[in-house]
Parts: C-alpha cells; sequence; structure tokens
C-alpha cells in the first residue's frame, strides 16, 4: 500500500487571495500558454478513430498502433517516458472467451444416442463452466424465482446434480406484474444461470420456445451475451425442435406447456423420465491480452506533480458493451469516447511542454487502456504507480469531450479538492468572452471512468465531459461530429486549471464527499436497494473486491472498506459481481443482510441495512 499520509493530513482551508496571488506571480514567471489549436485537435481524433486503429479494441493491433500514435507524440515533444517500458506498462486483460473443439453434447435414452452438433443443434454460453455436466433432466418453465411476483418455477422442484431445462425471457404476467414495458432482469440468461446453479443444478439448457412471426429459431452467438469468466454451472441453448424430442417421452409439447405457463400465470415444472440422459461437454478458453497504458512526464521544480489522463481504447469491432449489437463486427470508431480525451491529452501535452522544469509541480500525462473492460488501465496504475502515488496532487480525467452543445460542459469531482470550485471558477474568468461554458458540476468523484480509481486512493479529480447522445458505443460515433472548436476552448480552460494546479502554493486537499444516493434505474427495482460499494473490476478474485465503499453508505456504516472480498450475501455465495447484482436484485430496502467479507485473509461478517436509493 502505497503511502497517502500526505493527502489525508488536513491543512488549514486556503482562501482566495493568495491563491489568485500565486497563480499571478506564476503567469509572470513561465512561458505564457498557447491556444489550443482546434485543427490539431481534431486531426487526432481523426487519426485515432481512423479503420487502422481497429477501433482501439482490447488484443487488436489497431490499439498497440493507437499507443504508438501517442508515444511518437510525446517522442516529438520530449516529455519524457514515464512508464516500465519506456513510455509504456503493460498489463493483462481478459479479451473475452472462444469455443474451442472439444465441445459435445448427446441425449441417452435407454440404448438409443442422439448426437447434437454444435453450433447447429446447441451453443455454450461464454460464461459456462468448462468441463462435463451429465445426469438427469428437469423441466423448470422460464428457470425464474421471483418472490416479488410470487413466482417460482422451482418450487417444489428438486434438482440437485440435474440438468434444467428452460424457457428464455419469462411469463408474459411479468409484463402486468412490473408495470414495465420491458423485459425484466428475471428474462436475463444470466440471472437464470445463477437461480439454477443456486438451487442445486448442475447445468441450465436454455431454449428459445415461441417465436414471432417468420421468426428463426436462432442460437446465441457465443460470445454475445455478457457474464463472468465463469457462473459455476455449464450453460448451453438448445434448438426449439432438439428440447421438443426430449419433451416426446413426456407426451408434452414445449409449445404447449409455455402457453400453459402464460395464460395461467403459473409454472409448470417436471422431471423427465429418469432413463433420459443429457450428457454435456464443455471446453472454453479465456481469451487474454497485453496491454499497454501509455504514460510520460514534464518534471517541474519538486516531485509532486499533477495528472492529466484519458483512455484510449474503445470496443473494437464491438463486444457485449456495444449498443448497436445488430452492427457487432463493425468498426467502433469511438471519435467522442474516447478519441476527443486522448487527443485532448495529447493537445494539452503539446501547450504545456515548453512549460518544462518552469512549474512548481511536474505534470504526468497518462493514456489509460482497459477503460472499456471496466477501468482496468487506471486500477492497475494505482495499483503498480510508476511515479509515487502519495507525490500526486491532483488527477484531471478527460473522457467524451468532443461533442459540446450549447457551451454545455459537465465537471465531476469538484468536491474531492479543496480548492477545485476556485480554481474552476478564476479559469472560466480568465478565458476570453466567446469562451464562456454553462459548466456544470458535481462534487462527487465516483463515476464511471477512470478518475474512480484515483478516488478510492483519496487523490482529488476533477472529470470532464460532454455529455451522453445517440451515437454513444456505436458504429456512428465518427470524428465528423466532433465539435473541434468548443474541445479546444474546452482544453484551454483545463490548460489554465493544470497551470493553477501545477503551481499552486499548497496543493488541493483531498475530501471526501457523501454523495446523494445513486438513483435506481427504471420500474423494475432497478439495480435493487443501495448498498455503497465501487467494485474492484481488476481483480479476479473468487468473491467481489471493493476498490472502495462509499462514505455514508449502508456498506460504510456496516464497517465495510476498501480492499474487502465479499464473499456471502445473506443465503447467496457471490463469487462476482454477477452474483452480487442478482442477491441484491432479490432484497428488499430495510433488509438486514448478513454479509462475509475477507479482510487480511480472515472471514469478517457485518450486517447491513439496505437503504433507499433516490
Ligand atoms: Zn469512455
Amino acid at each position: 500500500m502505497p503511502n497517502l499520509t500526505a493527502h489525508v493530513t488536513p491543512r488549514p482551508r486556503k482562501t482566495l487571495l493568495p491563491l489568485l496571488f500565486a497563480f499571478a506571480l506564476c503567469l509572470a514567471a513561465s512561458a505564457p500558454i498557447p491556444r489550443a489549436d482546434p485543427a490539431r485537435f481534431l486531426n487526432d481524433v481523426k487519426a485515432l478513430s481512423a479503420p487502422s486503429m481497429e477501433g482501439r479494441g482490447a488484443g487488436t493491433k489497431g490499439l498497440g498502433r493507437a499507443a504508438e500514435l501517442i508515444v511518437k507524440r510525446y517522442h516529438e515533444l520530449k516529455i519524457a517516458p514515464a512508464g516500465i517500458n519506456e513510455y509504456l506498462q503493460p498489463f493483462t486483460v481478459i479479451t473475452g472467451a472462444r469455443l474451442k473443439s472439444d465441445n459435445a453434447a448427446f441425449l441417452l435414452t435407454g440404448h438409443s444416442k442422439m448426437d447434437l452438433k454444435t453450433n447447429q443443434d446447441f451453443v455454450p454460453f461464454s460464461f459456462s463452466q468448462s468441463g462435463q455436466a451429465a445426469g438427469e433432466m428437469v423441466f423448470a418453465g422460464y428457470g425464474i424465482t421471483a418472490d416479488e411476483y410470487q413466482y417460482d418455477d422451482y418450487a417444489n422442484l428438486d434438482v440437485k446434480d440435474k440438468i434444467v431445462l428452460a424457457l428464455r425471457y419469462e411469463p408474459a404476467s411479468f409484463a402486468s406484474k412490473s408495470g414495465n414495458q420491458g423485459l425484466t432482469h428475471h428474462a436475463q440468461t444470466i440471472t437464470k444461470a445463477i437461480n439454477a446453479r443456486n438451487h442445486g443444478a448442475r447445468a441450465l439448457v436454455v431454449v428459445n420456445g415461441k417465436l414471432g412471426d417468420g421468426e428463426e429459431d436462432l442460437l446465441t452467438r457465443f460470445g454475445s451475451v455478457n457474464g463472468p469468466q465463469n457462473i459455476g454451472l455449464v450453460c448451453v441453448q438448445v434448438k426449439n425442435n432438439v428440447a421438443q424430442s426430449w419433451l416426446q417421452a413426456t407426451g408434452k409439447s414445449l409449445n404447449d406447456l409455455q402457453e400453459q405457463i402464460n395464460s395461467a400465470g403459473k409454472p409448470v415444472s417436471f422431471a423427465f423420465p429418469e432413463n433420459l440422459h443429457l450428457s454435456l461437454n464443455i471446453d472454453i478458453e479465456t481469451t487474454r491480452a497485453t496491454v499497454n497504458n501509455v504514460l510520460a512526464y514534464l518534471p517541474g521544480q519538486s516531485d509532486d506533480y499533477v495528472i492529466v489522463g484519458a483512455h484510449y481504447d474503445h470496443l473494437g469491432r464491438g463486444n457485449v458493451d456495444s449498443l448497436a449489437p445488430s452492427q457487432i463486427g463493425q468498426i467502433h470508431p469511438g471519435a467522442d469516447d474516447n478519441a476527443s480525451g486522448t487527443a485532448g491529452v495529447l493537445e494539452l501535452a503539446r501547450m504545456l511542454a515548453p512549460q518544462r522544469g518552469q512549474l512548481k509541480r511536474g505534470i504526468l500525462f497518462m493514456n489509460f487502456a482497459g477503460e472499456e473492460l471496466g477501468l482496468l488501465g487506471s486500477a492497475e496504475w494505482v495499483k503498480e504507480p510508476t511515479l509515487p502515488l502519495g507525490k500526486a496532487i491532483a488527477m484531471i480525467n478527460m473522457d467524451m469531450i468532443g461533442r459540446i452543445k450549447d457551451d454545455k460542459v459537465y465537471v465531476g469531482g469538484v468536491g474531492t479538492g479543496s480548492s477545485f470550485k476556485q480554481i474552476l471558477e478564476q479559469a472560466q474568468k480568465d478565458q476570453p468572452q466567446d469562451s464562456q461554458f454553462k459548466i456544470e458540476t458535481s462534487a462527487g468523484g465516483y463515476s464511471s471512468s477512470d478518475h474512480t480509481s484515483f478516488v478510492a486512493k483519496k487523490i482529488p479529480v476533477l472529470f470532464f465531459f460532454s455529455g451522453l447522445h445517440s451515437d454513444y458505443h456505436k458504429p456512428s460515433d465518427t470524428w465528423e461530429k466532433i465539435n473541434a472548436p468548443s474541445a479546444a476552448k474546452l482544453l484551454d480552460l483545463i490548460a489554465d486549471v493544470t497551470l493553477q494546479l501545477a503551481d499552486a502554493a499548497e496543493p488541493p486537499v483531498f475530501q471526501t464527499v457523501v454523495e446523494a444516493k445513486p438513483a435506481g434505474g427504471g420500474g423494475d427495482r432497478g439495480y435493487g436497494p443501495y448498498f455503497g460499494s465501487i467494485p474492484d473490476f481488476g481483480e479476479s478474485t473468487d468473491g467481489l473486491k471493493f476498490a472502495d465503499v462509499k462514505p455514508g453508505s449502508p456498506a460504510a456504516k456496516a464497517g465495510l472498506k476498501a480492499g474487502d472480498i465479499l464473499i456471502q450475501f445473506g443465503d447467496k455465495p457471490i463469487h462476482n459481481i454477477y452474483d452480487f447484482t442478482d442477491a441484491l436484485r432479490r432484497s428488499k430496502v430495510g433488509d438486514v443482510v448478513e454479509v462475509k467479507v475477507l479482510r487480511d485473509g480472515q472471514t469478517v461478517s457485518a450486517s447491513v441495512k439496505l437503504e433507499q436509493r433516490k
């Protein structure tokens, strides 16, 4: 654990005057900062989102080319390497899964054997356990246990070590019960898999069931459903006609069973005849790639420094996070997300390079990989910092700064540094009349980008963002839609902020922000009650590691801490974030849940009283 004491020691709050005085002095002492150039900025966005960059997906050559482009720029600007391998800090990420050759399935009925063909009759889900699962079968309706709708396909059903066959989606009655047009989370295959595993099943086999007019009975494309590396049971899909042939022995039809459940709104579950045995052999390989953070350092007069960062990775040709699933396979160029922030870091590097050795503090330029996979690059850096973590006085993150509309900009983390509000106000005053932004600020420093990794280490953060749009995470996030003039003006403002931080008499003091409770999502009980942990996606430990625990949250009140690994939530085992989300969604506001965490190798129990989201 790096030394953080420099940042937790309270310092007296500064007044505005000495700060302005110090700022005036610094401007007098160092060379003036040139203005950001919209054309140069746009050129970099264009280069980073070009087809040769392949959407900068983890494991693509394109991501490597993007890293080379960034390295070349720092080299040209004579900004020193600050990685492990020159400018680079390599680390390994899981990029997905691959079906290997040894996948097989067959049904034994007495002496007859029926073989199934991979990708024709059945396909494993990428989160399936590998290995063998064989045994008797049970039909469990939709495979759903939904206490809130008094519906349980597993009621009075023994599935221990058996193979569960279940329909995809959910009973028609759920729509009116949830008061929601869309499907509830119970319809997700991952929810069904967790439910089957928690009921002791050995495998889950899902089947499409009733199709729309003219709709083809398609198998889910391998790798297209989000999930953990291994959900802890074998999970496959079979074609309707395969399931129907199994049901023949029971004298039932898949269609009739589904109609029966839908019309009555009640489960229909039963065991298949004992002489019917299904055997599944699953062979999945986790694919990994080495990716690189790109790091460069502009020294100042002390070894304190300010971090200016942005992630440069994106979704490649689209992965489970694509918001245009039908266009997976096409390059997702990520011009706004986050070629814009990356080009922003490069432009700031150009603007600030002449300040070498003149500022009170240094500037560490950071370009993260692995952000889209869960803030992995920033998590790697705070875990293995290439400069002393305790000397970082602030972190500025840019993620999507290319779509400024009506001069509106969002700045997060303003409450995490004692001087941030004044610095931001001063920076705005310093800008010319035609460069004024309508800035919307938020105090807290947690959100879904890399600055979160730094807040968790008690480093004050500022996060610049121009807002979401309909091209987000789609192949249509292209460079033509980038508002370069406004982005350049924003970079002038960020350069001003960076300079103030690099030259301030005193660094900002980290402040803990007790955030408003996060909002729940939609009418389907959203993400369940409020718990308050920040997951550490970089850890592949069994259980769910907390990067941090939000101050004032139910988890914090129960004494849970950053670094704890959650392994039990009430009666549910927790192996990964999907288990945790599922368990939380099955809980109610006001429930007192007994949880178990691993802390320094010891099991620690705590009672967490779940609260209402906003
Ligand atoms: Zn992003």
